[in-house]
């Protein structure tokens, strides 16, 4: 198998995948702000990253990868108040769903999942680091970041911070980077705001320092990989940098990867748009969640991934024509031998690899698989498969859904776990015409039919009563 290149969003080019420690991959990942669900856009950048860690461990790393929740803002403190509930209360509900969600999606669970509110004591320690190396400065009671000591500030986002005023100071965590200043570590607190009472003093972490100080808790000084939508390069990302490579002396990250933006429709996703959509929303309409995976792994995360109701109705048939071709594969009866379909399979499988080996290029992967299917099914519509065929296809298959995690024809079961298995009730006509067909069976004496619809019908809440002149009467349970 060959080299690993990722394109570094520092320095701005494909570079060999060499992780500090031989054999490990320690990945950080910017997790929710867990004040509302997550939208598709934000499931585009954690689709990604679990392809990324799928692929490294299929490859023989050990992955740590770590990913925060950012359970304490100022729209989380606003909302919880408005509520009339603690902070926990109000993130521990948006936690659960951002949980739930991710298991619809077959995403992987990463080895630590943290919450910033439980590592205040880490963010403290590494502000007053910062304090005793004199890059900070209290003011009004919060402590700012003085980026001109940092002389490396901008690196990762190009900015020239050479011309930006000293001592100019910006609160909140989200800005532009013509808003280029000094940043708040620690925010002191507004009246009647909840604060945490600390060495540094009374008040609350800033955005930034969370994801520097837990990032270096449980990776060490130094982490391989560092993920994020490209949203996240300035001034989060960037901050990261400075505050935790002034505090340690150290590059703090080796490969900085970031997501591009999901377009709804060629627009930017807006709730003013009307065109922004939770990953709820889309299942409630009726999509499947291995068509939504599939569609968000399909583009490769270095491009922006136009998501529209067609593309989502091909990455739902493209999930069918796989299933329906391992269901073939694997009860096909074939003749002895092999043909040239083995070969075939070979290839793909090295072309997949590759594909995946340059930046993860999922959409190069994903063709070689569909031409290996391509040509397979149509040597079995010409009988030309032989069984020989079926183990090095097989092990391309199973190669690509370590990666893909579509093959397993379990969304209704996902829908279920979501609470949305309730949608599967069938409309009045549609029982209808189950029932229409049931009589066909049983008049063709083909019982088996007949009890497999009466099954059905059973597990989808109806119930179905035979008559006394031989009609059927159905009811719902
Ligand atoms: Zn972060």
């Amino acid at each position: 198998m060959g080299e690993i290149v990722f394109q570094n969003t520092l320095g701005g080019r494909k570079e060999p995948f060499v992780p500090l420690h031989p054999g490990e991959a320690r990945i950080y990942t910017c997790g929710p702000t867990v004040y509302d669900y997550a939208h598709i856009g934000n499931f585009r950048t954690f689709v990604f990253q679990d392809i990324l860690r799928r692929f490294l461990k299929s490859r023989g790393f050990k992955v740590t990868q770590v990913m925060n929740f950012t359970d304490v803002d100022d729209r989380i403190i606003a909302n919880a108040a408005a509520a009339g509930v603690s902070i926990r209360e109000y993130t521990d509900k948006y936690i659960s769903a951002f949980l739930a969600d991710r298991k619809a999606l077959g995403l992987e669970t990463p080895e630590h999942m943290v919450r910033a509110t439980d590592n205040i004591e880490d963010m403290v320690k590494l502000i007053e680091r910062l304090t005793a190396k004199g890059f900070t400065y209290v003011s009004d009671g919060s402590i700012y970041f003085r980026i001109s000591k940092f002389h490396d500030y901008g690196k990762l986002s190009k900015i020239d911070s050479g011309g930006i005023q000293a001592g100019a100071r910006v609160d909140v965590d989200q800005y532009d980077k013509a808003d280029a200043r000094d940043f708040a570590l620690w925010k002191a607190p507004k009246p009647g705001e909840y604060f945490w009472e600390t060495r540094v003093g009374p008040g609350r972490p800033g955005w930034h320092i969370e994801c520097s100080a837990m990032a270096m808790k449980y990776l060490g000084d130094t982490i391989d990989i560092h993920t994020g939508g490209v949203d996240l390069i300035f001034p989060h990302h960037e901050n990261e940098i400075a505050q935790s490579e002034a505090a340690t002396g150290k590059p703090f990250v080796r490969y900085w990867l970031h997501a591009e933006f999901l377009l709804m429709d060629s627009e930017k996703m807006s709730k003013s748009l009307g065109n922004f959509y939770t990953l709820r929303d889309l299942l409630a309409k009726g999509n499947k969640p291995s068509s939504l995976r599939f569609l968000l792994a399909s583009v490769p995360y270095h491009r922006q991934l136009n998501f529209t109701q067609e593309g989502l109705q091909q990455a739902a048939s493209s999930v069918e024509r796989l299933r329906n071709f391992v269901a073939r594969l694997r009860s096909g009866k074939f003749p002895a031998g092999s043909s040239t379909v083995s070969q075939t399979a070979v290839k793909a499988l090295d072309l997949f690899e590759q594909s995946l080996e340059d930046d993860l290029n999922t959409a190069q992967a994903l063709a070689a698989v569909f031409d290996l299917i391509r040509e397979a099914n149509t040597a079995m519509d010409r009988g030309e498969f032989r069984q020989g065929d079926v183990a090095p296809v097989e092990q391309t298959l199973q190669r690509f859904d370590a990666i893909f995690s579509v093959l397993t024809d379990d969304d209704a079961e996902r829908l279920r776990a979501l609470g949305m298995g309730a949608d599967t009730a069938p409309s009045d006509s549609e029982i209808e015409s189950l029932v229409a067909q049931r009589q066909a069976a049983r008049k063709a004496r083909d019982f088996a039919a007949s009890d497999r619809i009466r099954q059905e019908l059973a597990e989808r809440g109806i119930l179905l009563e035979d008559t006394r002149d031989g009609g059927i009467r159905w009811k719902r349970k």
